[in-house]
């Protein structure tokens, strides 16, 4: 019998992913989504097969599965800075009462559990790279706070699960990630870019864009995630391409690759934004002998392809109606 796992947020963009990841690997996925921003598109090749099934749940209210389960994977979460104002409760109930159900689902099923946390635990980091020992600097009361609070509760209780119940955890804090599947409007910077570039608009730099990120292409963070789900590591271990550049830099790269005759313009800087952002990923080489492969210039490539392929309506909706409410 095939070992059976749980994905939520399967229909989002690093979900899907790994569900192409575990079916690859042979195992039965279940995959589990509220669809409030996820998208089934990213995962309707899957639907036909056998080793597939899809179950149309929020896991904040109690999760049942029937059968035994293995593995189950958190990734049920909003994840850009506009969606976390546009449903701040949902965003801080998945977390929070999503991974105690989840949590306990694991316990029933004796099932390993691996939570996906954040470089937003950091905040807008004091000590730079971030190093998993990094305790952060974060705002609870601030636009960011209602994701960065519910994830740092959730490394909390799957830690106090672990140490009190002796349930098997893994906790990966996952750095900017982009490629296919991302969503066009989700706000997020590449997605935003790129859309702008397509549709002949200027790119919209937030602040002076000296602010830093590192963007991993999504490939080798699901290759990172199954490293460490097989480990027997059970602290957090950081997940992330370590090549820093400024926004400012990001925008001229994108200009280059989509070879758009648009000019960048300036916008206030959102509230409590990042400075900069750059994983240590040595514990990540050392438990997991993973690093980072695929370079910005063939992600980035491979990144404009999708969005390029998408059908031309999808490049014209919106998603930015409350924006004006998250700048400074
Ligand atoms: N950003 C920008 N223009 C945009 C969208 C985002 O300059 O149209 C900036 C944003 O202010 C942040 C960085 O790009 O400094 C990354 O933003 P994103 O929302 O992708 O992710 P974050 O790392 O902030 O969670």
């Amino acid at each position: 019998m095939k070992e059976r796992v749980l994905i939520t947020g399967a229909a989002g963009f690093l979900g899907s992913h790994l569900c192409d990841r575990f079916i690859k690997e042979d195992f039965h996925v279940i995959g589990m989504d509220n669809l409030i921003t996820g998208n089934l598109d990213n995962i309707s090749h899957l639907m036909p097969l056998e080793a597939f099934e899809f179950h149309h749940h929020d896991v904040s209210d109690f999760v049942h599965v029937s059968g035994k389960l293995d593995y189950i994977l958190h990734f049920a979460s909003p994840a850009s800075p506009i969606d976390y104002l546009k449903i701040p409760i949902q965003t801080l109930k998945v977390g929070s009462l999503g991974t105690h159900n989840l949590l306990g689902l694991a316990r029933a099923k004796s099932a390993r559990m691996l939570i996906a946390s954040t470089s937003e635990v950091y905040g807008d980091p004091l000590v730079h790279p971030q190093v998993e020992e990094y305790y952060g600097n974060v705002n609870p009361v601030g636009p960011r706070g209602v994701y960065d609070e519910a994830k740092r509760f959730q490394e909390a209780i799957t830690m106090a699960y672990h140490t009190y119940h002796k349930l098997e955890t893994r906790i990966v804090r996952i750095f900017n990630t982009y490629g296919p599947r991302m969503r066009l409007n989700d706000g997020r910077v590449l997605p935003a870019f790129i859309g702008q570039a397509l549709r002949g608009e200027d790119l919209t730099i937030f602040g002076d864009g000296s602010q830093t990120r590192s963007f991993c292409y999504v490939d080798d963070q699901v290759e990172g995630i199954y490293r460490l789900l097989m480990s027997d590591y059970a602290y957090p271990v950081n997940i992330g391409n370590p090549d820093e550049i400024t926004i400012r830099q990001f925008a001229e790269e994108i200009i280059k690759l989509t070879g758009t005759k648009q000019k960048v313009i300036f916008k206030n800087l959102p509230k409590d934004d990042p400075m900069q952002r750059q994983p240590n990923t040595a514990k990540a080489k050392e438990i997991l002998g993973w690093e980072a492969k695929i370079g910005r210039k063939e992600g980035l490539k491979i990144t404009y392809d999708y969005f390029k392929s998408l059908p031309k309506e999808k490049l014209h909706k919106t998603e930015h109606k409350n924006f004006s409410s998250f700048i400074k």
